[in-house]
């Protein structure tokens, strides 16, 4: 365990035949942020923003946002950062932030850019902090938008993206409706990131706040990777930022399905480092295909392994 970890403490993510598989991290905050950095993460490819308007009645002003995102962008020089604005709502309730009117579904109501479409001051606050953080520095911002249902949805995100300064403008792919129009919505952002938890949330109709539904929830699904594949195949950068990069095999099979880049919580990085660099493209493609031609979580896990024999 140690050999493979010192072995594997840096340097980007790759094949052991030279595929580039960025490896990220997931942050929500600035102490994530330090873990990323001793991870070796190559940049940051999920930063929640919640954690500056939590228990709070307004929204923080553009300076206390644009300080706080400064500090991401200059602690990677030159790397990418990719921020996804506010996703209230459902398992992320903010005071200030209600939903318009009681929901007895959270989780099927107002969320996420939903509700940046009902208090659009609020997104616009935060794109323009955004702009103005990356101002002088070197990061390669990158902007996103999570609960993003279809392309409409996208294009008005990327257009405010636009309005605010901002180059690089993606989406989220957690609602399976975005996963099955991947090639439209391509047409309108610069890039995806697949959450897995809340696509397979909506997946398979499991309320991921509901212990006794992990069968569901459980991220090799063989669906989940159809609805993958087809958000990799669509034309733009496609990240995975759910936690199923987070295991090892699972994120061998991702890059099989043409995904560019995986984004984790931080101590996940060397692992996932280490399988990919034993592993050659093709190997990773024939753990994808397999384990998509399985008929269930279990059998998908057992039919990939099978095609990765670095893995201990
Ligand atoms: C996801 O849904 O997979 C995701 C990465 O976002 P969050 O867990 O913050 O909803
Ligand atoms: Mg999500």
């Amino acid at each position: 365990r140690e050999a493979i970890l010192a072995a594997s403490s840096g340097g980007p993510g790759a094949t052991s035949d030279g595929r580039p598989v960025a490896l990220l991290a997931n942050i929500g905050g600035p102490r994530d942020m330090r873990a990323a950095l001793r991870y070796g993460a190559e940049g940051v490819g999920l930063y929640r923003t919640e954690f500056l308007f939590l228990d709070r009645e307004d929204a923080p002003s553009e300076e206390e946002q644009m300080a706080a995102y400064r500090e991401v962008l200059t602690a990677f020089p030159g790397a990418p950062v990719t921020v996804r604005v506010l996703d209230a709502g459902a398992d992320k309730p903010l005071g200030f932030l209600p939903a318009p009117g009681h929901e007895p579904n959270p989780a099927l109501g107002e969320r996420g850019l939903r509700i940046l479409r009902a208090y659009p001051d609020v997104m616009m606050g935060q794109l323009r902090a955004l702009a103005r953080a990356a101002e002088g520095t070197s990061a390669r911002l990158h902007v996103m938008a999570p609960m993003v249902a279809d392309a409409q949805e996208a294009a008005w995100f990327a257009g405010a993206c636009e309005e605010a300064g901002l180059t690089s403008a993606g989406v989220m792919i957690e609602i399976p409706a975005a996963a099955l129009r991947a090639a439209e919505l391509a047409s309108v952002v610069d890039f995806f990131s697949v959450g897995t938890n809340d696509l397979a949330q909506y997946t398979l109709a499991a309320d991921r706040e509901v212990g006794g539904l992990t069968r569901f929830q459980d991220p090799w699904q063989p669906v989940l990777l159809d609805l993958v594949a087809m958000a990799a195949s669509a034309g733009v950068p496609c990240g995975v930022c759910g936690e199923a990069g987070s295991d090892p095999a699972l994120a061998c099979v991702l890059a099989g399905l043409g995904v560019t880049s995986l984004s984790m919580g931080a101590p996940a990085l060397p692992w996932a480092r280490a399988a990919l660099a034993r592993h050659t493209l093709a190997q990773c493609q024939a753990a994808a295909t397999a384990a998509r031609a399985a008929r269930s979580a279990e059998d998908a896990r057992a039919a990939a392994r099978a095609h990765l024999p670095g893995l201990a």
